[in-house]
């Protein structure tokens, strides 16, 4: 094994850049090649058939089999010409990651056992059967009907990787509960639309659309791929169970501000040039806080799509990344005492008029619309804040919440003191009275007086896991790995539901004989009062903040298994129900699926970090030791028995601490088994989540303690697993 350590990192410096080339000439000739998308449908489709399937995309117009047909058709030829000879329904199942079951095109012309043709038909494009018994789907279905079905999502376009065609689906039982992350998040983004266009009008009748905006920023780690296949945890659980800290790590915080390494830099370009090829328009590039820490961002797009593309991003890296010899960490917190890995899901709302809704406007109504949306997400995040904490939390995320360099687990909003005080002089303010901002900016109230609304956004709080950003906000909370869908679905309904009693609210009191402008007015003032409690711009990782939120009543929920509670509550289940997003039997089953994956994954570590305890490293201490007490037995028997003792009375006490920390490793490893084994006959998911969260997971941090210290003291020739210093400084 310690070979294996020495041979990696033999590898790690031998490795060299490898030169990467556009793949076209301008950006223009390779971007969007490996998608199907307008210029490729305006080739290979009939005018007819294209303006057909616009129609479908543009307004949603229902479509026939006879245009399903002809798409079918011309998506194959396209594939074909791209090189494809199978076809994929791609889905997102609620295990994180994608889904696929590859059938070639290849068809039977006549009899079977004749010639075959490659065929491709609209019934094969829009619907298929899939085998859902090896997907987690909560009880749903049983295991012996468990056939769900794949259908097409026409709002996003199908893409080639290698020589398959990939068709976006959406993944649903017979019985058409969702199995899967899509279909909820279409429906949500339906409520979206819906309840925001009624709003609009209040302001804007012409309005006809509103879409949810997403712009996530993914970040990562790159560790070299001979380093990280020394690590059997990395390699099994994608991040490490153990590990001294490196005497420098990112105290002096140079990697952030340092120029990018040549060979990151190489596997970066090719990164972007890929996800060029498939219309994922990437923006930023840059080192992070923590040694060989990455992030990557795209230009905002509408939120189905921006899932779709995270989803294809997250697949291309680590496809790009053997090219150049690195493994991607996806893990939200791969390595202890360094930052973790988010992903910052920036959301915003616009009409079909580019009109950003969560944009401070340039007219007296366009504020007051602002304003009205801002605050209506206030009071979303209120209501839902246990929700939207449960939406992002899962065994990974939970090493990285609350830590001091991340998010912290209690979901509050941060505004900025400009928008702060703004909306403190409204609670207080009368419809058409004229406030004075600090600033001596005068803001009159009546809704043709409001002026412009300057948003100064360079304030800027990283403590908050929800922060409004100038133009949209940041949910930040989200974590590396995670289908954005997940965040999305929660946040989009919370919205679209307060939304839709915003619009009620306010045409109840137009019905009894208010103003509009006074009816939104008075509207708006009483829920700036009742989401006050939510809005906090000072440290999110103060011990005061922690306390303060519990008295403000907020979710202050640290246990895993209890934060999914959240899922399931009444006031869950009929804001859900009544966006019409999932009922309550589906709720209640990824619940299921949700304590299930937490399960295995504490199963999976504790079972792994048994094994590297006893197998790896107990022996290599022992081994140590075993040396060290060759030394003293050799020294008594040339020195004499004083002098003897004097000179080894180092080795002596490095056995006793070796000792000690074997002992504990070996006791605490057995108590982990056992707590394991008395969590496996619990029955309900629940109990049993709740089990590996409050006695199996404990033991990680003891056993861990005493691995770090032999690390400390054990012979770094001996020691067998590449260390914090050479995984997080060699690329
Ligand atoms: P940061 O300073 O937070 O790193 P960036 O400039 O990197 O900000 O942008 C972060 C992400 O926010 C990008 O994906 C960007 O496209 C996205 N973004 C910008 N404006 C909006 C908006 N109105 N709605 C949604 N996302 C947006
Ligand atoms: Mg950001």
């Amino acid at each position: 094994m310690k070979d294996l350590r020495f041979k990696a990192l033999l590898d790690a410096q031998a490795k060299k850049p490898i030169p990467v080339e556009a793949p076209g000439h301008v950006l223009a000739d390779y971007y969007g090649q490996n998608v199907f998308g307008r210029r490729q449908m305006a080739r290979y489709l009939s005018a007819d058939t294209f303006k057909a399937f616009c129609n479908v995309l543009d307004h949603g117009t229902p479509f026939n089999r006879a245009i399903a047909d002809d798409v079918a058709v011309g998506m194959k030829n396209w594939a074909m010409d791209m090189g494809a000879t199978h076809y994929t329904h791609w889905f997102q199942p609620l295990t994180d990651g994608t889904a696929e079951k590859h059938d070639s095109f290849i068809e039977y012309i006549g009899l079977p056992g004749g010639d075959v043709i490659e065929e491709f038909s609209g019934k094969l494009l829009a619907q298929q059967e899939a085998d859902g018994s090896s997907f987690p789907n909560g009880g749903i279905r049983n295991t012996f009907e468990a056939r769900g079905y794949t259908a097409w999502d026409t709002s996003s376009p199908a893409f080639i990787v290698d020589d398959t065609l990939c068709i976006p689906t959406v993944f649903v039982s017979y019985t058409g509960e969702a199995l899967d992350y899509k279909t909820p998040l279409l429906k949500a983004l339906h409520a979206i639309d819906r309840a925001a266009t009624d709003v609009c009008h209040l302001f804007d009748p012409s309005v006809q659309k509103v879409y949810s905006y997403l712009g996530w920023e993914q970040e990562y780690f790159l560790v070299d791929e001979s380093l990280y296949s020394a690590r059997p945890d990395l390699m099994l659980t994608g991040r490490t169970l153990l590990g001294h800290e490196s005497a420098k790590n990112q105290q002096l915080e140079d990697h952030y501000f340092g120029a990018i390494p040549q060979r990151v830099q190489a596997f970066m370009k090719e990164l972007e040039f890929e996800a060029y090829k498939y219309a994922i328009p990437c923006k930023t590039r840059h080192n992070e806080v923590a040694p060989n820490q990455f992030e990557i961002a795209p230009i905002y797009n509408e939120t189905n799509r921006a899932v779709d593309q995270n989803l294809i991003l997250m697949s291309l890296m680590h496809k790009v990344a053997s090219k150049h010899g690195f493994k991607v960490l996806l893990h939200e917190k791969p390595f202890a005492g360094v930052n973790g890995s988010g992903k910052h899901n920036n959301w915003s709302l616009g009409t079909d008029k580019n009109v950003g809704l969560l944009t401070p406007g340039k007219t007296p109504e366009e504020n007051l619309q602002f304003i009205t949306f801002l605050v209506n997400v206030l009071m979303a995040v209120k209501r839902h804040n246990a929700l939207l904490k449960a939406s992002i939390i899962h065994a990974g995320n939970t090493h990285r919440l609350g830590a001091n360099e991340a998010p912290p687990s209690i979901i509050s909003v941060f505004l900025g003191s400009q928008l702060s005080s703004v909306l403190d002089k409204l609670e207080g303010a009368e419809c058409d009275e004229a406030i004075i901002l600090d600033d001596k900016r005068h803001m009159k109230l009546g809704v043709a007086h409001i002026p412009e609304v300057l948003v100064d956004n360079t304030d800027r709080n990283r403590t908050s896991p929800f922060a409004f950003t100038g133009n949209r906000f940041e949910f930040r909370a989200v974590g590396s790995s995670a289908n954005c869908g997940c965040a999305m679905i929660a946040l989009n309904s919370a919205v679209a539901a307060q939304l839709t009693e915003f619009r009620h609210t306010v045409d109840s009191k137009i019905a009894s004989g208010t103003t509009k402008e006074h009816a939104i007015f008075e509207t708006l003032k009483q829920y700036i009062r009742d989401s006050k409690n939510i809005r906090f711009d000072g440290n999110g990782y103060s011990e005061e903040w922690m306390a303060e939120a519990k008295k403000r009543g907020i979710d202050c929920e640290s246990s895993v298994p209890l934060m999914y509670d959240a899922y399931t509550s009444p006031q869950s289940i009929e804001m859900f129900e009544s966006m019409e997003v999932m009922d309550r039997t589906e709720l209640q089953a990824r619940n299921e699926v949700k304590w299930d994956m937490y399960i295995k994954k504490v199963q999976i570590e504790a079972r792994v970090l048994g094994d590297i305890a006893i197998n790896h490293i107990i022996p290599v201490a022992t081994r140590y030791q075993s040396s060290l007490l060759d030394n003293v037995y050799k020294m008594h028997q040339v020195y004499a028995p004083e002098k003897a003792e004097r000179l080894s009375a180092h080795d002596d006490s490095i056995i006793e601490e070796l000792s000690m920390h074997i002992a504990e490793i070996k006791r605490n490893v057995d108590e982990m088994v056992e707590a394991r084994k008395q969590a496996n006959v619990i029955i309900s998911e629940r109990s049993r989540a709740i089990a590996y969260h409050d006695k199996v997971f404990p033991y990680f941090s003891v056993i861990r303690y005493h691995i770090d210290k032999l690390e400390l003291i054990v012979d770094d020739e001996l020691w067998p697993l590449p260390k914090y210093r050479e995984i997080l400084f060699s690329h």
